[in-house]
């Protein structure tokens, strides 16, 4: 039977994501929604870490289910690695994203290419129900582009550009994007710490 694992995020873009990274283990992943949890958690700590395991542990004590969770962000050398924690709160809450990329560009206007380094970060958090707890991380580096391109992906992907893929993050298809993401790189690391620990086993293949 698929153990169901709770992963603490309302955003839609990324369980898609995390879903495809995950397809391979015996679980049955549920959104927030799907569990009916109502989170409410502060995100109050200063590192991604921090972050993930306070949303972590504040959703495990709304459910008897393993419960993952994760805080990312983007740290722009040039800005002194703003937005980093901050990423979503940037510029308030419901702005939309197309006017925090356009501030950020104007930060980094005139600013040369080498100069122009930036990492998506991102740490996950899992909380089993005997209180357990295991994290991960996974980082990928790039540079801030010059102009918003793409239109998949969300939040800061049309400004993060991958010399790799010579491409912005926004221009990638998901299964791209997940082989080199943040979040693909701590889910897999994840993953592989859960396998290596016999919590989680893989479907037959
Ligand atoms: P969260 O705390 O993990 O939900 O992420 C915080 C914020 O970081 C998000 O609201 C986005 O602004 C940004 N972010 C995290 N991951 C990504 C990504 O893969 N692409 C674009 N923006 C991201």
């Amino acid at each position: 039977m698929k153990r169901k694992v709770v992963f603490a995020t309302g955003n839609e873009g990324k369980l898609r994501e995390i879903r495809m990274i995950l397809a391979d283990v015996q679980i049955e992943l549920l959104s927030l929604k799907e569990a009916g949890i109502l989170l409410k958690a502060e995100e109050n700590g200063s590192t991604f870490e921090e972050n993930a395991r306070i949303k972590a542990r504040a959703c495990r004590e709304q459910t008897e289910c393993m419960v993952l969770a994760d805080d990312s962000g983007l740290e722009i050398d040039h800005l002194g690695g703003e937005p980093g924690v901050y990423s979503a709160r940037y510029l308030g809450e419901d702005t939309p994203y197309h006017i925090k990329n356009g501030r950020l560009l104007e930060r980094m206007a005139g600013v040369p290419d080498q100069e122009r380094t930036a990492r998506f970060r991102c740490c996950i958090a899992a909380v089993m129900p005997d209180g357990t707890e295991y994290t991960a991380e996974g980082a990928v580096e790039g540079r801030i582009g010059y102009e918003e391109r793409g239109s998949g992906g969300f939040g800061y992907d049309p400004i993060f550009y991958v010399p790799e893929f010579d491409a912005s993050f926004a221009e990638l298809d998901a299964a791209q994007k997940n082989a080199v993401s943040h979040r693909g790189r701590a889910l897999e690391n994840m993953k592989n710490k859960l396998l290596a620990a016999g919590v989680w086993e893989r479907t037959a293949p």
